[in-house]
């Protein structure tokens, strides 16, 4: 078990699409002013205001596929340059490759850091795929949602900020989401051993409903985090 920091922390969420990575990552933000850093934000992000990353990376996203590691690591390094993320960070999507472990081993050591905790969410397949396709957003602060899991207490209406607002991920179709989730086994999944074996990996069941995972996250984060 690694020691309570007092550097930035690096806390990263590990987990196959529809493992609540986003929602999980929003609620430690919230309980230990971290700040949460999804790369499939940042890319969503460069897409829609039609940068010269987000024009190369926007047909890779719809198809399911995995984004070059320049452009991913360029738009992440841009972010965690950004003041607001001197406490820490969560990593949400990122490293999703064994290349992307190094390199973010690389880029932490140029800082004296190194990664706090990895948090991997560990789910069935079988469900996953529900999961993504049912989910959306509200448009105005992010909120998360589910058609069958999670309504808002008021149809139409964003529990967390009142807009009416919402939206969903292009890439959130049943075709695209197998696609994910077989870069996920291919390619992310293996990032489990690499990180165990560093003595920071903390595994999470997180087929139980959203508060009992976040409990159950937060345990273990306090391990780490004062
Ligand atoms: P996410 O929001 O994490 O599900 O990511 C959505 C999409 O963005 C992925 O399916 C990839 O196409 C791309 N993406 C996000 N993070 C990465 C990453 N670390 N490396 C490569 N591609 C990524």
């Amino acid at each position: 078990m690694s020691d309570v920091t007092t550097t930035p922390a690096v806390l990263i969420l590990l987990g196959p699409p529809g493992s609540g990575k986003g929602t999980q990552a929003r609620l430690l933000e919230e309980a230990f002013g971290l700040v949460q850093l999804s790369t499939g934000d940042l890319l969503r992000a460069a897409v829609a205001a039609g940068s010269d990353a987000g024009r190369a990376a926007k047909s890779v996203m719809e198809a399911g596929g995995l984004v070059s590691d320049e452009i991913v690591l360029g738009i992440l390094a841009d972010r965690m340059n950004d003041a607001d993320t001197k406490r820490g960070v969560i990593l949400d999507g990122f490293p999703r490759t064994a290349a992307q472990a190094a390199a973010l081993d690389g880029v932490l050591a140029r800082s004296e850091q190194r990664v706090t905790q990895v948090l991997s969410l560990d789910v069935a397949d079988g469900p996953m795929i529900a999961r993504v396709s049912g989910r959306y957003t509200c448009a105005a602060c992010g909120e998360g949602y589910h058609d069958q899991f999670k309504h808002p207490a008021t149809a139409g209406v964003c529990d967390k900020c009142g807009s009416t607002e919402f939206k969903r991920r292009a890439d959130d179709t049943a075709e695209t989401a197998g696609a994910r989730l077989a870069a996920y086994h291919a390619q992310t999944a293996p990032l489990i051993a690499y990180y165990k074996g560093r003595g920071v990996l903390e595994q999470i069941d997180a087929m139980a409903d959203i508060a009992t995972v976040s409990r159950s996250m937060q345990v273990c984060v306090k391990q780490v985090i004062s």
